[in-house]
């Protein structure tokens, strides 16, 4: 029985999560669960899953919380920053599925990685803004750290039993989100509602935007870098409509392995769960007769600046890629509040690095600086192009 730790329980990774673990009892079971704010699913999961200890995250939530609990209910109900750490690192759990969203999800992943705990993630921004501690730490501490975002689940598997000294080079498909035809006019115009409509996927907010704006493939592009341990110049994008290949592999004899399926979550969120043993998912299977037409692209890295923004600090390195993701934070969280326009947003993140001072080589402290630096800027950016 494996026992699970899930960090960001009520979001879409969580829920599809709960549902993998819900239907394969023999061997899954929560003894931890984190949610931010939606305290009344956070409820309905606690009913179903009796975890040991749950989190919220204000000391507000956890009050209504406990006083919703029967008297002789012994679940403890952290929150805070402190209370977080707990959580991730709580004994009982063998793996912790990190699966909050931006970068509030590094400091909860590091204290469970820290704490020896295996970890399915999800979080990408870990791995984007402290890819180097992250991945040094996990080494020292031997802890897998299995992917669960789709197109790194799909080099995962494809690299299985591969010698990396073979790799040339890891494709990404993105699908290109909503916008991928559109014009550069009718770039300006686009609202929120039309950018959180994902042509093939179901996700939460954030990264719906990030999608369409594709800022999330250039995020994946450092992601991959630091879990497959490439170099970013050995990382290429293609755009797939069809988000049937969920990334590929080519190594140096020309061959390329490629990772398919229907676009559905639970199937790299089992993969990681149950790795190295697969489970049975009851999905529909892919049906490549009716739907196995696939097209691959160039991006358009003109109409979409975020993913060469992301590519240049990536290459670039030290807090540059820290710098990037709270930078596109500010901005998307602006775009979806209706004050900035998504043409703005890669213009917003290029000037707030610009203006940064990178520092190499950075310590955790560094990062979060930098972290902090950026969304300040971000936002006196935002606010002087208002008034
Ligand atoms: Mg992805």
């Amino acid at each position: 029985m494996k026992k699970i730790t899930l960090l960001g329980s009520t979001g879409s990774i969580g829920i599809s999560a709960l549902d993998i673990i819900e239907k394969n009892p023999e061997r899954f079971c929560v003894v931890a669960l984190a949610a931010g704010e939606n305290t009344e699913l956070l409820k309905k999961q606690m009913e179903k899953f009796h975890p040991q200890i749950i989190y919220v995250k204000t000391k507000e939530k956890a009050a209504i919380l406990k006083s919703s609990l029967k008297s002789n209910s012994n679940i403890e109900v952290l929150y805070g920053k402190e209370g977080i750490k707990e959580v991730a690192s709580f004994p009982e759990a063998d793996i912790v599925i990190s699966a909050i969203s931006g970068a509030a999800g590094l400091m909860p992943t590091l204290a469970a990685i820290e704490a020896g705990k295996d970890i399915a993630l999800a979080n990408k921004e870990t791995m984007v803004i402290a890819g180097e501690i992250v991945t040094r730490v996990a080494k020292k501490k031997g802890v897998k750290i299995l992917p669960v975002d789709s197109e790194h689940s799909a080099i995962f598997q494809c690299l299985e039993g591969q010698k990396m000294d073979f790799l040339k080079k890891i494709i990404l498909t993105a699908s290109g989100g909503p916008f991928r035809k559109m014009t550069k006019k009718q770039l300006q115009s686009v609202k929120p509602k039309h950018a959180l409509k994902h042509p093939n996927w179901k996700m939460g907010k954030k990264i719906t935007i990030d999608s369409s704006s594709l800022m999330n493939k250039g995020l994946e592009v450092i992601e991959a870098k630091w879990l497959f341990d490439v170099q970013i110049s050995q990382i290429d994008v293609l755009i797939h409509p069809q988000s049937i290949v969920h990334s590929m592999v080519e190594f140096i004899d020309g061959s390329i392995l490629a990772q398919m399926g229907i676009p559905d979550m639970r199937i790299p969120i089992a993969y990681a769960l149950s790795y190295p043993e697969r489970i049975k998912i009851d999905l529909p299977p892919l049906n490549l007769i009716k739907d196995g037409k696939m097209e691959f692209m160039k991006p358009d890295t003109k109409m979409f600046p975020c993913l060469k923004l992301a590519y240049d600090a990536g290459i670039a390195g030290g807090t540059n890629p820290a710098v990037l993701n709270a930078a596109n934070e500010v901005a998307v969280e602006e775009f979806i509040n209706g004050k900035i326009k998504f043409i703005n947003i890669p213009k917003i993140i290029e000037k707030v690095l610009s203006l940064h001072d990178a520092v190499n080589d950075p310590s955790l402290e560094e990062i979060i600086q930098a972290d902090r630096w950026a969304r300040e800027h971000a936002q006196k950016i935002i606010e002087r192009k208002r008034s």
